[in-house]
């Protein structure tokens, strides 16, 4: 597997009033220019409203959602104006529109595009059961659960980007590599070329995955592949901590040490120790790793994500 410059976009769906339509139901926008323009420069956003979509209008009374004979929208002015079935009906209808996109940035809170942050009352509308995610939503995750999900107030804080851009290029990058020729080894040389990467997002799953995918003969190659994007997905939405990133780099290093001088070795041991305690940065430890990478001859450590790019650069990649 080889890794190459992507000259397109990735296709990422986006609720509506992000990108500066006035579409929620006072007619006001939530417009976000992180989105538009700072993830708009790798992302082609396409926006969905599913309140204008079921011919709501705008403006309109506002819904909220309670906890009856099942999790209903309803307004919250009338109880007796029931959305329940149209937005479920919508999401259900959208799927094949929405079936190339790679990512969906959602609006928090709403009762529509939540996430984690919905609001879900008692039946009589008056206290909080529990945060959870809109209708909407919870439908899209029904048709597609491993496609990253962000919510848009999230994406200002630059760790919580990074890792959804991560997740949305290992995505991407898994529909252009394995899912477009479906075999066992393409499953395994994909997991094999994130395997680093994985194991700076959590050591334990990684490992984990690593057993289930040496357990996997039995299984057709659908479940197999499945299980095996299900998991890495999993691992990707954990936050990549400076201690399992120390670990990776560690590990990268390794494979690198019997081609280095003893001057060269004690540098690069030194440069990612100062990474670990906080004192330099990780583009600094990826310059000097990719500087000695030509000296091996080993094709894992030449495939491996984690040594590639940025995460910010990743969505330029190809894989062949
Ligand atoms: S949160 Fe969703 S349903 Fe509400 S206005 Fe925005 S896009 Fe429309």
């Amino acid at each position: 597997m080889h890794i190459q410059l992507l000259p397109q976009k990735i296709p990422v769906g986006i609720s509506r009033c992000a990108v500066g339509d006035p579409v929620r139901y006072n007619a006001s926008h939530k417009h976000s220019k992180v989105c538009t323009q700072l993830l708009g420069n790798c992302f082609e956003l396409h926006s969905y409203c599913p309140e204008v979509a079921i011919g709501m209008g705008v403006p309109r009374p506002p819904i909220h959602l309670i906890v009856s004979d099942r999790l209903r929208a309803v307004g919250r002015e009338d109880p007796t104006m029931d959305v329940t079935d149209a937005l479920e009906a919508y999401a259900d209808q959208v799927v094949p529109e929405v079936e190339h996109l790679r990512g969906f940035i959602l609006m928090q809170k709403s009762p529509s595009c939540g996430i984690r942050t919905t609001p879900h009352y008692k039946e009589d509308g008056t206290g909080v059961l529990a945060h959870d995610s809109g209708l909407f939503t919870a439908r899209l995750r029904h048709h597609f659960p491993h496609l990253p999900v962000e919510e848009v107030g999230r994406l200002n804080a630059s760790d919580i980007r990074e890792n959804f851009l991560t997740r949305v290029f290992a995505y991407d990058a898994w529909h252009r590599y394995v899912a477009t020729d479906l075999r066992p080894g393409r499953v395994i040389e994909f997991y094999t070329a994130y395997k680093y990467l994985l194991l700076a997002h959590s050591q334990p799953l990684t490992r984990a995955l690593g057993q289930f995918v040496s357990n996997s003969r039995t299984m057709s190659v659908e479940d197999f592949a499945y299980g095996v994007r299900g998991k890495m997905m999993e691992i990707l939405n954990h936050q990549a901590s400076r201690k399992d990133r120390t670990n990776a780099l560690m590990h990268s290093q390794g494979h690198l040490k019997g081609y280095l001088n003893k001057e060269e070795r004690a540098e690069l041991a030194r440069l990612i120790d100062e990474y670990r305690q906080g004192n330099k940065p990780l583009s600094a430890v990826l310059t000097m790793l990719r500087h000695y990478l030509p000296r091996s001859p080993h094709h894992f450590i030449h495939s491996q994500v984690l040594l590639a790019a940025e995460p910010a650069e990743l969505g330029l990649c190809e894989f062949r």
